[in-house]
């Protein structure tokens, strides 16, 4: 039988023909056949009486269906259930016989550690019972959760807690949502855990009981969690003033999760590698990640709950503003430069390699096969990107006099990404009309620029010229509003002020023209040229930098990210001359520059460790393929691993003393008895100290002092007090290669075997050491005891890490990465596509990569096309590539 695909068209929208105004749902829980009983008050919206209610279903087993009470008359198709001639307005009650247990793809109601619990953005809850499951469709939900009392102490839903009791041994809990919802909203979850509990008073003097609920004995691990939903909670109120609108707020951590963590209202639902930390298991990075994605997910509340998105096209609506919110939250509470430039790595990583790929698409997309494959980097973190170039145009005062008309016209509501753009727009009075072409237009713009400087008017004329290149399915773009942060430096690295016909004027100079010209006055001499300040665009910056300018903004700039990208742009350069060189065979080129930028750096510039272990910095393979249109791997890689020999070999003493001098800091803590902390000052020493040692032992290594550098690490490993300087230890050792990788991978695996969390590392560590025998032990971790090809943690951090973070040996021109992957992704087609999908994207890249690795991609490629019941998620990935 063919399989008939369809693509989604944006512009194909249509209001609903019925809607739901509210459910009354019974879930009867049993791991194997739950039933579900939905009553739905329906109401006909369209004149035309000819439509059929269609409700969309998925794997449900259809048990009855009544209408008013009443038998009656309806169809089911493999995806629908549809009912010719209904009333204006009925009752429809619908029983449905659903399997958790074997809910492998973990979306509806599923079983995770023998705990129900539910996902049901995008399209879960079609798995639960038939509904009109769009976002546009908005009721109020009942929830009774029903099961033999005793079986689940813990029984959860949406809103707040209205009954719970027992009858003829079985016990009820009913739960009421006040606040009218899309059905990707509803959660469920029933089980046993740990609880905590905090009490909250929101501005407006409303008392929330907040609870965090996790594994039984791991409460513990739950109060950085737990403390950071009160932080987001204020800070929420005192920089958006938005409060919280229940008397109850609930977080659950699970283990086997798709995604991160999930907004349903009242009822977030966590992976539970952002809930659970504590300072012995967990990394500096995971404390981080706690804070950013309980803010992320706490902020929904407003920005996606209350105000929602009309169609799944719009799912930037939501995630780009919530983004934006969640980094402006961690920049207020933690360090902003920090976040800024981890904002940064991700646009010019994963993000511009996802515009320069098949499936490239606007933030807002036009065509969607399998909503699951459009959760992208370009969605969420290019779309905070456009909220954040928003927030720049507008400043803060009126960008906040845009939020509350957001709120003040479509609070409860689904609304459109041009909705949020008409409210900012109305709110502060600016045009925002070419600044829509971000919506619209896929691809990443790239700004060349060029400077004359009249010495005799003191006058300095920037030329700026933008253009994007074609991406599949737009072929010409119309210039794009970028705002460019620029500033200006005189030789002596003082800054000049901007001025122009006599006046000051803003750093932010707004291109809108294909060609641009930007004249500044008063400038005494030729300046050096800042561009792209604090990453004020997310595009591509061409500038003919002149000998030493580069290093004047790294050493004078004010603008930390400036700093950043200067030392970037220095690195890069080095890359792309060294790549040539790799790929014409010539004998590498020394650059002095790089090599004294990272002694200044580490010697002259005094900036504090974590933004110093930051700007030193190399970026990894991936990136630095979106330095090349064509991309020549093994040249890449050859001058990637050059410059690390250079700086490891020539700054040898200055790593070594630098690393003592942390690790004498490291024992004096320890000695003074002082214990793991997540503050800024010892994240920077163990950043630092991280950098240090891996280029010390690199320099041991090439002088074939491997012995040495082997004990160095083991002894790291063995005086760490946490598990930050715990992993900078193991992944040096594999990193490196090194003899004591043995014996600390041995210790290490004794130690945390029980703790499914904290051995990812293990895996990690394993999958992304670049030698030959990595796949081999990829393969044969696949059948350690604690991997679990059903588990999207357990997945990512085995298999994820060797395709996504190991390009060497992922890609290597055996092609057996690639043929590995192939095994892996249909046998995940079968459990979990979304969790398959998600761990191909490197594969994508095979139209820019050489002839031979692209003809192995496209054999593998050709093969998975070829499995019977291939997915939407990996169908819809390849037959892009195929078409690029
Ligand atoms: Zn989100």
């Amino acid at each position: 039988m063919a399989v008939i695909r369809q693509e989604k068209r944006r512009l194909d929208y249509k209001k609903p023909d019925f809607t739901i105004t509210d459910i009354d749902l019974t879930f009867e829980l049993d791991l194997t056949a739950t039933i579900v009983t939905a009553v739905s008050r329906v109401k006909r919206l369209t004149e035309d009486r000819k439509i059929p209610l269609v409700l969309n279903g998925d794997s449900l087993k259809l048990l009855d269906v009544k209408l008013d009470g009443a038998e009656c008359a309806f169809r089911e198709t493999e995806n629908t259930l549809e009912l010719d001639s209904v009333p204006d307005e009925f009752t429809l009650t619908v029983k449905t016989c659903i399997n958790p247990k074997d809910n492998s793809e973990l979306m509806g109601l599923y079983v995770s550690d023998g705990k129900f619990c539910t996902q049901n953005e995008p399209e879960g809850f079609r798995r639960i019972t038939f509904f009109t499951d769009h976002p546009d469709v908005l009721a109020r939900y009942t929830t009774h959760i029903i099961a033999p009392d005793g079986a689940y102490p813990f029984m959860l839903s949406n809103g707040n807690l209205i009954k719970d009791e027992v009858k003829d041994g079985k016990r009820v809990v009913t739960w009421e949502d006040p606040f009218p919802k899309p059905s990707y909203l509803f959660a469920l979850v029933a089980g046993d855990f740990d609880e905590l509990h905090r009490d909250f008073v929101t501005c407006g003097g409303r008392h929330v009981d907040v609870y965090l609920y996790v594994d039984k004995g791991q409460a513990s691990c739950g109060t950085v969690a737990i403390d950071s939903i009160l932080r987001a909670m204020e800070w929420d109120e005192k920089r958006f003033g938005l409060e919280y609108d229940l008397n109850r707020f609930n977080v659950v951590a699970v283990d086997f999760f798709n995604a991160g963590a999930m907004e349903n209202k009242s009822l977030n639902i966590f992976n539970s590698k952002y809930v659970l930390v504590d300072a012995e298991s967990a990394t500096d990075t995971d404390f981080e990640n706690v804070l950013s994605v309980i803010g992320h997910e706490y902020f929904h509340n407003w920005t996606g709950d209350r105000v929602t998105c009309r169609d799944w096209f719009q799912l930037s609506l939501k995630e780009g503003l919530t983004v934006f919110r969640d980094q402006e939250f961690s920049s207020d509470l933690c360090c902003r430069p920090i976040e800024r430039i981890k904002a940064v790595n991700i646009i010019k990583g994963p993000q511009f390699t996802e515009d320069a790929g098949p499936m490239a698409h606007p933030i807002r997309p036009d065509y969607v096969m399998e909503m699951n494959n459009f959760y992208s980097v370009t969605v969420y973190d290019k779309g905070a990107e456009v909220i954040r170039m928003i927030h720049t145009i507008l400043g803060e005062e009126l960008f906040q006099k845009g939020m509350k008309l957001y709120f003040k016209r479509h609070d409860g509501c689904a609304v459109t990404c041009e909705d949020f753009v008409s409210a900012m727009e109305d709110a502060s009075g600016i045009d925002l009309k070419q600044f829509r072409n971000w919506y619209s237009q896929a691809g990443t713009p790239c700004v060349s620029g060029s400077l004359r400087y009249d010495a005799e008017k003191k006058q300095a004329v920037y030329t700026f010229n933008q253009s994007t290149p074609a991406t599949p399915g737009q072929s010409v773009k119309q210039p794009f509003v970028i705002p460019l942060s620029m500033a200006l430096y005189g030789s002596d690295g003082r800054k000049i002020l901007l001025k122009r016909n006599g006046e000051p004027v803003s750093e932010v100079q707004i291109l809108t023209e294909e060609h641009n010209v930007v004249v500044f006055d008063d400038v005494p001499e030729r300046p050096v040229t800042a561009l792209l300040q604090n990453f004020s665009a997310p595009v591509k910056v061409e500038y003919p930098y002149a000998q030493g300018e580069l290093e004047t903004l790294l050493k004078c700039a004010d603008d930390p990210v400036t700093r950043y990208e200067s030392m970037q742009n220095i690195i890069n350069s080095y890359i792309v001359l060294n790549t040539v060189n790799a790929q014409r065979r010539l004998p590498f080129t020394h650059s002095e520059l790089v090599v004294q930028s990272f002694r200044y750096i580490l010697e002259e510039s005094g900036l504090d460790n974590r933004f110093m272990a930051y700007i030193l910095r190399i970026p990894p393979v991936n990136t630095l393929m979106g330095l090349f249109t064509a991309i020549d791997l093994d040249a890449i890689i050859a001058s990637r691993k050059e410059l690390v020999r250079v700086l490891s070999v020539e700054l040898a003493d200055i790593w070594e003393k630098l690393y003592q001098k942390l690790l004498a800091e490291f024992r004096q803590r320890l000695a003074e008895g002082r214990g793991y902390e997540c503050t800024e000052e010892q994240i920077g020493s163990r950043d630092l100290i991280r950098v240090a040692l891996n280029f010390h032992v690199r320099g041991l290594v090439l002088k074939g002092e491997e012995a040495k550098a082997s004990a160095i690490v083991s002894g790291h490993y063995r005086i760490s007090d946490n598990m930050t300087d715990t992993l900078i230890a193991l992944n040096a050792a594999t990193a490196h290669n090194l003899e004591s990788r043995h014996e600390i991978l041995k210790d290490f695996e004794s130690r945390w075997r029980d703790n499914a969390l904290v051995f990812d590392n293990y895996f990690r560590a394993v999958a992304s050491a670049p030698y030959p025998d990595t796949l081999d032990n990829v393969r044969k971790l696949m059948e350690h005891e604690c991997f679990d090809l059903t588990n999207p943690n357990r997945v990512r951090a085995l298999l994820g890490t060797f395709s996504q973070l190991n390009p060497e040996c992922f890609n290597d021109i055996s092609g057996r990465g690639y043929e590995f992957l192939t095994e892996i992704l249909i046998k995940l087609n079968g459990t979990n596509p979304h969790v398959a999908a998600a761990i191909m994207t490197p594969m994508l890249n095979l139209n820019r990569l050489d002839i031979k690795r692209k003809g192995m991609i496209t054999d593998c490629f050709n093969r998975i096309m070829r499995i019977p019941g291939l997915s939407d998620s990996i169908f819809e990935k390849i037959d892009k590539a195929f078409k690029q």
